[in-house]
């Protein structure tokens, strides 16, 4: 079955074709600035690496999906001939709530409570639910899968979700932890159990997604225990722009005296804090490395205090389970920055965990980078989202349609 993946944003949407006979990818684009002026369509057909490009006004996500399925039958840079080789549509959708604990074939009934859930991410899911409504419009008789971010982490316990807060808001408002880069966790997770030849239900994994946004995962014998992001995904690591766990005194400390609304508040905790806050420069850690290199401090620092809430959490997972087998790096900065991970993993010998230093020296491609040994092995895992959507929207399709 031929799948196309789609991830809405606000202005923008991501997509890939896959070819679930094999799992190959078979093309992949970003539509930016839908509803602005200047909207732009990227487009690659992965087989022959070409590219396309095409500035033309797309007002409404609808007219930004046209426009991809448009490229991907397009007889020059398309893959397919016909949308009818298309068998089924992943959509990615930020927030599934405690109502979905995995993937689901989109009826009218999970739209409505995907729109409902739109409460805890306002900013998220209204964009998958336009992008969802437009597919459904121009493609009416395709099957649709919603693959939540949230759904892997829902194995929890209550231990680790429930906030030290009056039970009521939680009973109320739904407040409590959620988890998110679910989909890119479970992925990685499952890859490690396959290149370690393992079986994941008897291993004890500890995930760390860095990118922009960052999480770690604790997974024991196959089920998520705890998350660092939270009720919303500001709650944990330090980020590229987000605070992640602070005291939450300080916020009606600083707004008290700045004068500013929730909504300031708000806006400071998610896009001006974080090594972007702390250095001044950049939420970028190449440039923080740059910055560092020429001896700015407050760079330096900046990355010394993100490696510390790392190995906190790190730390932290492995009392929770009483032991890690594995340890993954994925996402932009666990992918690419050895050195951050050589950070991270300094001086853990006591808990079994040794990086080899040459092993680690690399980038973007699965590798062991642990030390022979090390009772703890290390991964550096590629995540590979859409993937893991493609897969569920074909086990959905196939479990509830029979297709
Ligand atoms: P997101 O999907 O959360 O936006 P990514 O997983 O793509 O984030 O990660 C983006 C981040 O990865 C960048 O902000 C940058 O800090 C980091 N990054 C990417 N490449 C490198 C590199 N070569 N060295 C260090 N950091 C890198």
């Amino acid at each position: 079955m031929k799948v196309l993946v789609i991830n809405c944003g606000s202005s923008s949407l991501k997509y890939q074709v896959l070819d679930m006979n094999g799992e190959k990818l078979m093309a992949k684009g970003l539509v930016e600035r839908i509803g602005i002026d200047g909207s732009v369509i990227t487009h690659t057909k992965v087989i022959t690496g070409e590219k396309w490009k095409n500035e033309t006004p797309m007002e409404t996500h609808k007219e930004a999906i046209a426009q991809v399925l448009s490229a991907i039958v397009d007889p020059d840079h398309g893959v397919i001939d016909d949308m009818s080789e298309i068998g089924a549509v992943g959509h990615r959708v930020a927030h599934g709530g405690e109502k979905y604990k995995h993937s689901l074939v989109i009826t009218p009934k999970v739209l409505e409570g995907i729109e409902e859930l739109s409460a805890l991410a306002p900013l998220h899911n209204p964009p998958a639910v336009l992008g969802i409504r437009a597919c459904q419009e121009l493609m009416p008789d395709t099957p649709m899968v919603a693959v939540f971010d949230t759904a892997y982490h829902q194995t929890m316990p209550p231990e680790s979700y429930i906030y030290a807060l009056p039970y009521e808001y939680y009973t109320k408002y739904h407040v409590r932890r959620y988890g998110f880069h679910g989909t890119s966790h479970k992925y990685v997770a499952h890859r490690a159990a396959e290149i370690l030849g393992l079986k994941e239900e008897d291993l004890k994994i500890i995930t760390c997604h860095l990118g922009n946004g960052a999480s770690v995962t604790a997974i024991k014998n196959g089920r998520v225990i705890d998350t660092s992001m939270g009720f919303t995904p500001l709650e944990g690591l330090v980020m590229g722009t987000r605070c992640g766990d602070i005291d939450p005194s300080i916020m009606t400390y600083i707004a008290d005296r700045e004068h500013l609304s929730s909504a300031e508040i708000n806006e400071i905790m998610n896009k001006k804090s974080g090594v972007l806050g702390i250095s001044g420069i950049s939420s970028d850690f190449r440039d923080l490395e740059e910055a560092a290199k020429d001896g700015n401090e407050r760079a330096q620092l900046a990355m010394r205090i993100f490696a510390h809430r790392v190995r906190f959490f790190i730390g932290a997972y492995i009392a929770e389970m009483n032991g890690v087998d594995v340890i993954v790096f994925t996402a932009g900065v666990g992918e690419n920055d050895f050195g951050m991970r050589d950070i991270i993993c300094d001086n853990l010998d006591n808990l079994g965990i040794h990086l080899d230093l040459i092993r680690n020296n690399v980038r973007g491609k699965e590798a062991l980078i642990s030390a022979d040994d090390s009772k703890v092995k290390v991964l550096l895992i590629p995540t590979n989202e859409e993937l893991m959507i493609a897969r569920d929207t074909v086990w959905r399709v196939s479990v509830e349609l029979g297709k």
